[in-house]
């Protein structure tokens, strides 16, 4: 599993940020972005639950 960020998409709202810390982090401009390009086992579960959990459909998941 990949997980990416739309920062064209991205508002900042720290949804993911706070759900998937381990993968999501606010990047120096106050948009997310993901940390782990391939996503750790333990971490998938909460990468799916910040991509349904993203206003703007920017966090981009890929299986
Ligand atoms: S949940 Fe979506 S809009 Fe909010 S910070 Fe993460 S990527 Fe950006």
């Amino acid at each position: 599993m990949k997980a990416k960020v739309d920062k064209n998409k991205c508002i900042g709202c720290g949804a993911c940020t706070s759900i998937a810390s381990n993968v999501f982090e606010f990047d120096d401009d106050g948009l997310a972005k993901a940390v782990q390009e391939e996503v750790k086992e333990e971490d998938k579960e909460s990468v799916k639950e910040a991509e349904e959990s993203c206003p703007t459909g920017a966090v981009q998941v890929e299986e």
